[in-house]
């Protein structure tokens, strides 16, 4: 019986997610329809934000944030360290902590240097580290949504563009997008002053959420008409 612990590591639940999610993901769906996916339940959570309800936001975002993984999983990219390596306890533009972008007007990606000996274990301790370069109390929830959205499009386009042409830099660009995209799913639940590994935990208690069952046994049509 799969599930997921609150104090999960990335890798864990991605993990996770490829043993409940690979049958289906791969009879089912290109990476086309993971993608819609990962956009259709970011822009529920969205809906969420606007309508204050913070339950639809974390249940919708929670879906989105496993479609990421089973994309990073088709991928064969592996999240953690992807993130590690794109925010080493740090603003991966302006390389300081906590992010001063703003402040300082940093027009140019500043070179980050990694210290392995701030690198968070596990998935909670990762969303403390982002509390800490982005603080939630310099924005609002709608800011750090509409963020999630304009990362959102911007992994679309690294996908859109390693499709099109199938070279080797435009993939390297697909864990750098992933990161960012990560990087705002931290950023609305520390908005929200919720933790993602804790919700995780709640939601993947036992198996797939929906049928219970690993793996997953959700019909296509359960999965399409899905309600949330
Ligand atoms: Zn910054
Ligand atoms: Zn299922």
């Amino acid at each position: 019986m799969p599930f997921v612990r609150q104090n999960t590591t990335i890798n864990e639940y991605q993990n996770f997610v490829q043993e409940i999610y690979r049958l289906n993901n791969d009879r089912f769906f290109s990476p086309w329809d993971m993608l819609i996916n990962v956009e259709r339940f970011v822009a529920r959570g969205l809906k969420g934000i606007r309508k204050e309800d913070n339950d639809k936001t974390k249940l919708n975002l929670l879906i989105s944030f496993s479609w990421l993984m089973s994309m990073m999983n088709q991928f064969h990219i592996g999240l953690e360290n992807e993130v590690w390596k794109r925010f080493p306890f740090l603003c991966s533009y302006c390389a300081s902590c906590p992010c001063s972008c703003e402040k300082k007007k940093v027009k140019k990606r500043q070179k980050v240097f990694i210290d392995e000996k701030k690198r968070p274990k596990t998935l909670e301790s990762f969303q403390d580290m982002f509390r800490k370069i982005y603080p939630p109390e310099t924005r609002t929830l709608e800011h750090a949504g509409i963020h999630l959205s304009e990362e959102m499009g911007e992994f679309a386009e690294a996908i859109l563009a390693y499709r099109g042409g199938h070279e080797e830099d435009d993939f390297n660009n697909i864990p750098l997008e992933a990161a960012d995209l990560f990087s705002c799913f931290m950023g609305v639940f520390n908005s929200m002053g919720e933790s993602i590994a804790k919700e995780l935990s709640v939601m993947f208690s036992n198996n797939c959420h929906v049928c219970e069952n690993a793996p997953c046994t959700c019909s296509f049509k359960a999965i399409a008409e899905f309600k949330s």
